[in-house]
This record gives C-alpha cells, structure tokens and sequence, in this order.
C-alpha cells in the first residue's frame, strides 16, 4: 500500500528515448538528417554547427517532449530539468556568460521548430533571462543603458503576450503593450520608438508591469528558470493554438508531430549602429532568380524585420553600411547552397561586427521560383534532373497559369499606390478590412483583397479566402508576404503610401479614399495597387501556348516546358482531359493532354438552339416524335464529335452517353416554358405537365445514366449514330487523324445494363461501317461511378473493355453524400477532423479507394488489358493522382488547366516522391 502511494506521488517516467535535449554549438549532438526529433530549426542549427557556421550555441528540446508535455497535462517529463540544466552549463564554459548572472548575464532567445516549417504560427520569446537586476548587468556591460533596457521591455512584452496570455481582446483592438507604449510616446512628445530614452524606457517597463498585474493578476516573474520553464511550455502550448491546427490542416501537416523548442544564446543586432539583423535567401523566392535576396535592419531584433513593423533596407544595402559583414554573407550563401543544394531562407544577426547564423531552412517560394530555381540548379549541377522534378510542388505549377492584369484595362485604371511585389499574379476584388469579412463574402461568392496594416497568423482563413493580399506595412519576409507565397495568392505589402483605417474602414491613398467593399486591383508582380477592378488576362505560358508569344521571348515558358519535358519523361501514367469542345481540347493538348479521358456529351446540347431539340425529345409522348427530335440533334451531335476528333490529333477520345436527369434540360420558370411551348407549336400545359411527370425526389440516384439509354434505346442509337459517322467522316479527310472513339455508358451497376447499351452500339456500328464502307477502331467500356459496379467489375470487364472511375459519383454513392449538398456539413466535418481532407476533392482512398483497388483487380482478372483510368475532378488532384499510380491506372483524366499539375504528380508518383 505504501508503496503504491510512493509510485503514485513520485513524478512519472520520462518518455521512451532517454534523452531529452540535444546540444548544438562547439559540442553538436544532433545533425541535419533528425527533423522528426529535432524539429527542422533544431536540426539545422545542429548542421550548420557541424558544417562550421557560426552559430550561437544552444540546445533543442525535442518533439518527443512535445508530444509527452501535451498528453500530461502540461507538465514536463522527469528528467528534463536536469538535462537542461546540464545543457546550459555547457554554454556557460564556452561563452563565459552565466545564466541569471548579475553581473555578466547570459540570455536566452526561446523558438519553436516544427519538422516542416510553420512560419508565423507559433511563438516565440528573446532576451529571455532579463530581470531587474541582470538588465542592470547587461547595461553596464554593454555600456549602453539605453540597449539593455530597450531588451528588457521587449522580452516583457513577449513574455506578458505570450506566457501570460496579455493579448488584444478582439480583432479590431490594438496590442495592449502597443498601446501603453504610444500612450508613453505622446506624453514625452516623441514619435519614433528609438527616440525613447532609457529614462522613458525604465518608465515603460513599469507601465507593461503594471499591466500584466492589471490583466492577469500576477506579476512578471524574476527567475529566470520560472522564465524559461514558462516560454518553453507556452512554445509547446502554441503547437495547438487555432493558426497552429489551421496551418497543419491546410498543409497536411500531422497534428502528431508536436514541436521541438530550441533555445539560444542571444546574439544581439540590436547593440548599436555595428549590429544589424536580417532575413535572406540564397535566391530571389518571389521569381527565382539566382540573386541574393532580403532585408535588414541596422540596430534591431530578428522580430522587427519579420514583424513588418520597422520597413528594412534591401540587403545590396548592407554592402555600403557593412561591407565586411556582406562579404561574409555572401560567403555563408555559397556554403549553404553547397550544403543543403536548395534554395535557403535564413536569419542573420550581425553583433557588434560579428557574423552569426540564427536560422536556415529550405525557403518557401512562388510556383515560379520553384521551377525556376530547380532549372537552374540542374544546370549548375547542384542536382540531378529527377530531383528538379520531385522538388516542385505540382499545385505551384497552377500559378504559372495563372491569369495577369488585362493590359488596356489597366491603363484606364488609376494607379494609387505601390508597395513590395511579394507574390506575383493579378487580382480584383472588393476590399475587405478583416479575415471575418473575407471569408464572409467569398462564401457568397464574392472576389475580395483582404487589406491589412499589417497581417498576423490570425490573418490566415482570411488570407486563404482572398484573392489577394495588401498590406501598408512589412518587408517581403513578413508574414503577409511569406504566407501568400506559399499558397500561391497575390500579395502586395508595405505599400506605405496607404494609409488603412480599421475603425472608419476606409483606405486611403494621397487624394484618393476607398470604403470597404469598394474594387481594388493589385498587382503582385509589380507590387502596384490601382483603384477599381481590372479584368485578368491568360498566363504568360498560356499565350505562348495559344501562339499570341512566342516561346523564345518567354523565359517563364522555357523552363516550365523544361520541367515538363521531364515530368514526362519519369511518368508512367497517361494524363487525358475532361473536355467537352473542340477549343478545350485543343486547349488541353496545348498543356500536354494525351487524349479526351471523358466528354460529356450532354454539356454539347447548351450550344446554340440545340437545347430547343434536346428539349423537343424529353417532351416527346411517343416514340416517333422521340425519334423526329433525335434526327435533328443528329446532325449536331455529329458535327461536334468530328470537331473533337479532328483537335485531338490522333488521340484516343472517349466519349460517354447521356448521363443527367432530364428534367435539367427543361424550363422550369414561367417565362421559358412559355418561350418553348411557343417554338414548338405545343400547348403550355403539355410542357407544364411533362415537367411535373419528370420530376424526382431524388434525381442523382433516379432516372439517370444508363437508365436513360436503357428505357429510350432511341437515344443510344443517335449517339452512336454521330459518333461512328463522324469518325468515318473524319477518317476520309485528307491527311486525316488517326479516329480511335472511346464509348463509355455511365453509371452502370450490372452486367446486363452494359450489356443492353453496348449491343446496340455494335449494332449501329456494324451499319455505319458497311455504309459507310470504313473500318473504325473503337472501345467499349463504361464509367466505375456505383458501389457494385466495382464489386462485380469482373463481371462487368466480359463487355467492358476499359473502365473509367467516376469518382464524383463513386464518392457520392459510396459515402451516401450528395454531391451537390454536402459543403455545409463538410467543413464542418473537416473542422472537427471527421474527414482529413475533403472526399470530394481528394480520394477518400480508405472506402472509395478501396473500391477502387478491387475494381481493378477484378478488372484485371477477366480481362488482362482492360484500359483503366479515372474521370471524376480527384484525376487532377496530386494526392489522388499518386494514388492512382499506386492502384497501377493507366491514365488520369483532368480539365485543361490541371493538366501540368497532373503530369507533375503522375511523375514525382512514379519517382516515389
Ligand atoms: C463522375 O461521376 O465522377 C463523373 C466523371 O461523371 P459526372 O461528374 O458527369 O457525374
Ligand atoms: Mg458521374
């Protein structure tokens, strides 16, 4: 009994792996290869200590803490403090600095790292170590009273905002510290942060005391173990606050990964006018090119540069005010590129003339960059073409095909104001002042530009919901710029011309004042900002592609189609298009589209008065008038697929039979139904009646697909009709394409309703072939789109010669989820992490996946070459598409504009990516 209580009172086990903390500096425990432990940070910190950069030393306390801190209540596992303690003894040696010290203080910054890096969304504290007594040390030391105290407030307001949760109450009030501090700013007269004197600074210190007691009722610790305990369980805390999750969700980030928290020895860029600090990258993220790139700031903190709240000097600068400092930072930039072969993002604190590295990672750049980039360092040798291809996220390639400012519009517009082009891209929208607001108004189907001051992680839902992104203040490594990038969104920021005002709502430029939910145009590739909205036009790859540029006058196309010629070369999957005319196919191939994977020929009856004889069939009472309605959309049908057969060149082109209910070819509205009744010389009331004898509670699983082929064979005739005639048309054109008519029969479910269809298209075939005296190569196949097809795909694979998944309904009717119905509960789902990703855009590769794989197999069984592939929207998604490689499809089907994504996919799928 004792001894149960004694194990009940005795502090719990520390996690499996036995050691805690990981050293880095002069004595390095951790490398490079260990970011699952050590967080990305804390494992580069470990690589570039090994590699002989100068790095403060410090240590990394791993993920596993992490996770264990979070699983107990938030406290700490035993044994932690003693290798920590450990850990900071070792930096006393080698710095001569002791933590807590009153007279020669050492001071710790404390920072998350993530195994991916996770900019902006969690926390972070610096000058950790500060009290009243060791900023009186850190004054005399650095003879500079002004600096120490300066440090101390800093660190106050960190800790007080994040430790002891001093925060603005909503999204329109200021930052309370911000507030006593330009509370403190008027009464002394002042206007810039630097003109306070220590004097000023002590009394700021006070005032942030004074308001922590106020908002929390306790006061700002003096210890410095209580100070670092806290900052380290406030970094673990921060891995789940709401930007956190929301991040993770976005990017797929597991929530299982925690972070490590890696503490520093403080250097300081903020020790007078020989100190800088700064962010760079090896290379321009925004366009790629191979140039040095970023900002700094003389006489700062790290935060002030990211934070955007000081705007920094363009790093070429620091070659006039550092130039010895620049030297080395060119150095660095060589020797880390060397090293990590990849572009790098990296933090610098120059102290006192003294170079340190604080930071590298693999930096987040536009679709632009990333081919650019990955094309050049193939041929500067730094890798190999397979890794150019597997270091291109397959989304980014869509921004390449982005649309720009329709040039003539823009000149009419006027041009307010300019700030930093920070993601490049053209967009229009109404102005909205808040992340509420955005999100608001695009779920109502509104474009809009989010404009902010400046944008903090909270900023993010409504960032994602922008077209674009303005900010007045902040470099082009602020979290606005930073964030935009990575998801592709225009983004402008420090346009400090603008002035933003959050409680009148309105933004104003010289003369010029616009009121929420006015149009603002920006252009983040210029980084000007006009008052109105411009019209967008195709992408600088699209018009070489449409022949309006030509290839040799765009840089941008040559090394997209680099990257695409050798996406091609290591895929093994086809990739087709979803397209419906001539002019999208043609689009299509452009991108390189390797057949039609799906037309839907019942998109071909909104052309022109052609609904007017779909319409005058679905009304038809008996079977002649059906028949009379059907020879007038012959003549259409057949015209169109002769159009498509002739702009795919000689691609395979599958073409599916009438699939939607038919009451949504008909008028419901007053107005229309007495429009048609009036062209078809019929009484309104037979058109009324006819609407009312189609009508279907549940049309998606009613009369529908093969059901309609089935019940009107009439209809199959005519479709196989046009196609067999028009391929035989076709064929006796000179120099005529190679015609190979995919016919594919929608939802089926059993054997026998493929059976029914495809006899007839033999039938009609074997008539139009005498007749027309061609022999046409063609398949039959149908659509995998309900659960038992795929359950009795072995069955089915004894007609069907190929099967495409219709994974729009395979989803639909395996979930039991409407299509059509399901975003209001889905985001809910997703929210609550019911659903990791949305099914309907990303395979739900546990259920209907499976489907899939026994489709497949099945299909395989009876018949060895059956032809597979996928048609539903997941063929141009990049994890469905991965998928689809790995259940072994032939091809993937996607619309035009998904096409290079899909190739990209299929080839870093095939590369094992
Ligand atoms: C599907 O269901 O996945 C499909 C491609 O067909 P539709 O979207 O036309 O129903
Ligand atoms: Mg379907």
């Amino acid at each position: 009994m004792a001894k149960a209580t004694a194990q009940k009172k005795a502090k719990r086990a520390a996690p499996k792996r036995t050691q805690l903390v990981y050293a880095f500096g002069k004595k390095t425990d951790g490398n490079g290869t260990m970011k699952a432990l050590l967080g990305g940070k804390g494992a580069n910190l470990a690589e570039m200590s090994r590699i002989g950069l100068p790095v403060p030393p410090g240590f990394t306390i791993t993920t596993e803490v992490c996770i264990d801190f979070d699983k107990n209540n938030h406290s700490f596992p035993a044994g932690l403090e003693k290798e920590v303690e450990k850990a900071i003894k070792d930096i006393e040696r080698q710095g001569g600095k002791k933590f807590g010290d009153a007279k020669n203080p050492l001071l710790f910054s404390v920072r998350s790292g993530a195994r991916d890096s996770m900019p902006g969304m969690m926390d972070t504290i610096l000058n950790l170590g500060l009290n009243d007594k060791t900023v009186e040390a850190l004054a005399a030391k650095s003879n500079n009273p002004r600096f120490a105290y300066d440090c101390y407030r800093r660190f106050i307001q960190m800790y007080g905002d994040v430790v002891m949760g001093v925060q603005p109450e909503d999204e329109h009030a200021h930052e309370p510290f911000d507030e006593v501090m330009e509370g403190l700013k008027k009464e002394v007269g002042v206007k810039e942060d630097t003109d306070l004197t220590t004097e000023h600074l002590k009394e700021l210190i006070s005032r942030y005391k004074a308001l922590i007691k106020k908002k929390t009722g306790a006061s700002f610790p003096q210890d410095v173990f209580k100070q670092l305990y806290g900052s380290v369980g406030a970094v673990f805390k921060s891995w789940n606050n709401d930007r956190a999750i929301l991040y993770r969700r976005k990017y797929k980030i597991p929530h299982e990964w925690g972070t490590a928290v890696n503490v520093q020895a403080m250097v300081f860029g903020n020790s007078g006018d020989t100190s800088a600090t700064g962010v760079a990258f090896t290379r321009d993220p925004a366009t790629g090119e191979n140039v040095i790139y970023g900002e700094y700031l003389i006489n700062a903190q790290g935060e002030d540069v990211v934070a955007g709240v000081r705007t920094p000097h363009t790093i070429s600068k620091l070659d006039e005010e550092m130039p010895q400092a620049y030297k080395e930072l060119l150095e660095i930039r060589k020797k880390l590129e060397k090293h990590f072969k990849d572009m790098q993002d990296f933090e610098f604190t120059v102290e006192d003339n003294h170079f340190y590295m604080l930071q590298t990672r693999n930096g987040k750049r536009t679709g632009l960059a990333a081919i650019r980039i990955a094309t050049e360092m193939v041929k500067q040798r730094l890798i190999d073409w397979k890794t150019a291809v597997t270091r291109i996220p397959p989304e980014s390639i869509s921004s390449l095909l982005v649309p720009i400012f329709d040039m003539d519009a823009r000149k009419k517009v006027a041009v307010i104001g300019s700030g930093l082009p920070a993601g490049p891209g053209a967009a229009s929208g109404k102005i909205v002042f808040s992340a509420d607001d955005a999100e608001r108004l695009s779920d109502k189907g509104e474009r809009v530009v989010l404009c902010r001051v400046e944008t903090s992680p909270e900023d993010l839902r409504g960032m994602l919901a922008s077209e674009g992104i303005l900010t007045s203040r902040g470099g082009v490594s602020s979290h606005a710029a930073l964030v935009a990038r990575q998801m592709g969104k225009v983004c402008v920021c420090g346009a400090d011309g603008i002035v933003i005002d959050y409680r009148r709502k309105t933004l104003t430029a010289g003369s010029v004042t616009l009121k929420e939910f006015d149009d603002i145009s920006i252009d983040g590739t210029t980084g000007e900002v006009f008052a109105g909205y411009v019209p967008t036009a195709p992408s600088e790859v699209n018009q070489v592609l449409a022949g309006k540029l030509k290839a040799d006058k765009s840089y941008t196309y040559q090394i997209f189609d680099q990257v695409m010629k050798w996406a091609d070369r290591a895929r093994k999957l086809n990739i087709r298009t979803n397209s419906d005319t001539p002019l999208q196919a043609t689009q299509a191939i452009a991108l390189g589209a390797e057949g039609i994977g799906l037309c839907r020929t019942e998109h071909m009856f909104f052309d022109g008065d052609r609904i007017t004889s779909m319409r005058e069939m679905i009304i038809a009472q008996n079977d002649k008038d059906r028949q009379s309605a059907l020879k007038k959309l012959l003549p259409h049908q057949r015209s169109d697929f002769a159009g498509l057969f002739k702009a795919m060149k000689g691609y395979p082109v599958t073409i599916r039979l009438l699939d939607p209910p038919l009451h949504e070819f008909l008028p419901h509205d007053d107005t229309s139904i007495r429009a048609l009744a009036e062209k078809l010389e019929i009484p309104q009331e037979t058109i009324v009646e006819r609407v009312k004898a189609l009508h279907e509670q549940n049309p998606m699983l009613g009369h529908r697909g093969c059901r309609l082929g089935i019940t009107y064979p009439e209809i199959t005739e005519m479709q196989a009709r046009a196609i067999f005639e028009a391929a035989a048309q076709v064929m006796k054109l000179k120099n005529a394409p190679k015609v190979e008519p995919e016919i594919m029969v929608p939802l089926v479910g059993y054997p026998g309703e493929l059976k029914n269809q495809v006899d007839i298209i033999h039938r009609v075939a074997a008539e139009v072939m005498e007749k027309k005296k061609v022999k046409i190569d063609y398949l039959v196949g149908t659509m995998i789109e309900v659960p038992r097809a795929a359950l009795v795909a072995d069955q089915i694979a004894d007609t069907a010669e190929f099967f495409s998944f219709g994974t729009n309904d395979l989803t639909q009717t395996t979930l039991g989820m409407s299509r059509d119905d399901s975003g209001n509960f889905l985001r809910i789902y997703q929210n609550l992490e019911i659903l990791p990703a949305n099914p309907f855009a990303s395979v739900d590769t546990g259920g209907v996946g499976e489907l899939m794989r026994i489709a497949v197999e099945k299909g395989r069984k009876s018949r060895k070459k059956i032809k597979l592939g996928i048609c539903g929207e997941h063929g141009g998604d990049p994890d469905s598409v991965k998928f689809c490689h790995e259940i072994g499809l032939n091809y993937v089907s996607c619309s035009p504009n998904r096409v290079p994504v899909a190739r990209l996919a299929a080839a870093q799928a095939a590369l094992g990516a």
